[in-house]
């Protein structure tokens, strides 16, 4: 039988992520593994038309958002029972990232959701897809249904 060891769960703190982290938490008993947690924030970025060129935001928006990611990213932790060392939060496109720290890592599980705040409309999100598509182990996505 199967059974992983390390599972990742990527959240994007949409209102699906408490169902997503719910079940990646069971398996994480389940099969006894360590469970870790990753939030990656879109590329900080805005492209300065008037000049064609891409100017970073203000940093002190910067900072203040990603004090705010890494709050919320604590706070689920902290439901989850996931210490620190297990804590990502990462800048930069969410599907490479995600499987990057999977790589890293040694995870053997990455689970997502279905879709999340990047819209219903899609069968798959496409982090979602991006993760199935290019991740070396396995991944779960987690059905997160329509109303
Ligand atoms: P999407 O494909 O963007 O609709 O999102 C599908 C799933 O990918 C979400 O439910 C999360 O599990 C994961 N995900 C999306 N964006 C991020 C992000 N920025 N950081 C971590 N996980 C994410």
């Amino acid at each position: 039988m199967t059974t992983y060891k390390h599972i990742l769960l990527a959240t994007d703190f949409s209102e699906h992520c408490e169902h997503v982290a719910n079940k990646a938490k069971e398996l994480a008993h389940q099969f006894q593994a360590k469970l870790s947690l990753v939030h990656i924030m879109d590329n900080l970025i805005i492209t300065d038309a008037a000049y064609g060129s891409t100017i970073p935001f203000d940093l002190d928006l910067t900072a203040e958002l990603m004090a705010s990611a890494r709050a919320r990213l604590a706070k689920l932790a902290e439901t989850l029972g996931i210490p620190d060392q297990n804590q990502w939060l990462e800048v930069g496109s969410p599907k490479l990232e995600i499987i990057r720290i999977a790589e890293e890592n040694g995870v053997d599980l990455i689970v997502v959701g279905s879709h999340g705040r990047h819209g219903l409309a899609l069968l798959l999100g496409s982090t979602a897809n991006g993760v199935l598509h290019h991740a070396q182990c396995d991944v779960l996505a987690v059905r997160i249904k329509d109303k």
